[in-house]
């Protein structure tokens, strides 16, 4: 899903999105679909691989990540929940394992269908925000999250650290699938992960008191907005003038929505729509 989020944007920001302003959010058009090529998903031969696989970290992967997470601390990060949650879980066992040595860099790596596992710093930076919303404040986690673009399953794990209940929705069938195998053996009991167009949300289980978004589109869709509760909050990219991406936060309130406008962000284009 991501990349290359800069702390600080390269370019001027519109005047109407340096603050924080206040915005009629229900007129949001849905996104745009964006059409790419598919690419194989070397699904089967990674996890026959991974079953046999000395990933190269030999035993101490928790030090690995130990060590990742103090340069992500020492980067900004500062939640320590989020800090804790990701040096919890094992992301070498999210990616092929020929990319297993390359885990706990902070860098994206492709998981197939021309996705990939976000960074580990945009991860910890949007989590940081989404518990940053008023009712994950109020009750110290946010009670029920919902995440778009399940992908291989990696943030949904973290959130899994930090959420009482998670809904992870993906619209690439094998990718969902894969996420429910790598995830299996993790034994996460508070994950459901869900097979549909995120762009209409996942209304059985609204409102959320979180809704994190791994995909950016032209503008956040309106039913995100319309399965948010009250004190929760949006985390998601979207794309400015098309040309770039910056992360949103909207905190819906009684009275309306908040929005805030932060950093430059690279993501994959949330898509409309099923693959099967
Ligand atoms: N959170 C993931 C990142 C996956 S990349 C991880 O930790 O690995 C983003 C994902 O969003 C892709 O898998 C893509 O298929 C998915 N996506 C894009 N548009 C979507 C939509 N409308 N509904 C659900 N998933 C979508």
């Amino acid at each position: 899903m991501t990349d290359g989020a800069r702390r600080t944007p390269k370019f001027p920001l519109r005047l109407d999105q340096m603050s924080v302003a206040k915005q009629k959010a229900a007129s949001a058009p849905p996104a745009r679909e964006v059409l790419r090529p598919q690419q194989p998903l070397q699904h089967a031969a990674a996890t026959s691989a991974r079953k046999a696989m000395p990933t190269g970290l030999g035993l101490d992967s928790a030090g690995v990540r130990r060590r990742m997470v103090e340069r992500l601390r020492q980067d900004g990060l500062r939640h320590e929940a989020v800090l804790a949650a990701i040096a919890h879980v094992p992301r070498h066992l999210f990616v092929d394992a020929a990319l297993a040595t390359q885990a706990y860099e902070d860098t994206s790596l492709p998981i197939g269908h021309g996705q990939t596992i976000s960074k580990p710093s945009v991860v910890g930076r949007m989590i940081e925000l989404l518990m940053g919303g008023a009712n994950a404040r109020t009750s110290g986690q946010p009670a029920r999250v919902l995440e778009i673009g399940t992908g291989c399953g990696y943030q949904a794990a973290v959130l899994a650290r930090l959420a009482r209940q998670v809904y992870s929705v993906e619209r690439v069938k094998p990718l969902h699938d894969k996420a429910r195998e790598l995830m299996a053996p993790l034994r996460i009991g508070n994950v459901r992960l869900v097979y549909g167009d995120g762009m209409l949300g996942h209304p059985p289980n609204a409102p959320y008191d979180a809704i994190i978004a791994a995909a950016g589109g032209e503008s956040l869709p309106a039913a995100w907005i319309e399965q948010l509760a009250v004190g929760g909050r949006i985390v998601a990219p979207v794309s400015d003038n098309g040309v770039r991406q910056v992360l949103v936060v909207v905190d819906r309130t009684e009275q309306g929505c908040e929005r805030s406008v932060h950093e430059v962000v690279q993501f994959v284009p949330l898509k409309s729509g099923l693959v099967r």
